[in-house]
């Protein structure tokens, strides 16, 4: 594999288990990941984008992963990507279902920028059902969240919620 850097996007709102999993995936074989948080992402957010940052970092520290910078991102996800230098994307993959969408993300990507590749890498069983909206319904409703989210967002969940 050449030496190259690669970009891992996504909205993470917040950032969980599943998202680290990939990312500790993603910076086993790449020598450089980023980890970028998109400004654009839902219409509600539960986490401002300098906060769904900062959490982004803490849990990256907590996770002790080398080689992964955090940044924010708005925009076209290529031209970000080539503005870093990055050959690739990364996007993580759980069931089928998110196939589709990652399919046609990627195909979309490659029409716009055919030097970035896109890889995806599958996520570890136990995280199979996790996104971030299952993180939140679940804090709603008052669950406790430790199992899918890094300490830090499971305090910060709890922060907000009360
Ligand atoms: P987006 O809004 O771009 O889908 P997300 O933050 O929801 O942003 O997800 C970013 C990426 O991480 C996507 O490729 C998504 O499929 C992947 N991802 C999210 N949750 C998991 C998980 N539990 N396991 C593996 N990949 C995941």
């Amino acid at each position: 594999m050449r030496e190259m850097t690669a970009v891992y996007p996504g909205t993470f709102d917040p950032i969980t288990n599943g998202h680290l999993d990939i990312l500790a995936r993603a910076a086993s074989v790449f020598p450089h990941v980023i980890l970028a948080v998109a400004e654009n992402g839902g219409k509600q957010p539960m986490f401002s984008i300098g906060r769904r940052v900062s959490l982004c970092r803490d849990a990256v520290t907590e996770a002790g992963l080398e080689g992964v910078e955090v940044r924010r991102f708005d925009g076209l996800l290529v031209r970000f990507a080539r503005s870093c230098g990055a050959g690739a994307i990364v996007r993580g993959l759980r069931a089928t279902s998110d196939f589709e969408y990652e399919f046609q993300l990627a195909l979309t990507n490659r029409m716009l920028d055919p030097l970035i590749e896109s890889v995806f890498f599958m996520t570890s069983k136990q995280y199979v059902f996790l996104s971030s909206s299952t993180a939140k319904e679940i804090c709603r409703y008052g669950g406790d969240v430790h199992r899918f989210v890094p300490d830090c967002v499971a305090r910060a969940m709890a922060d907000l919620t009360g």
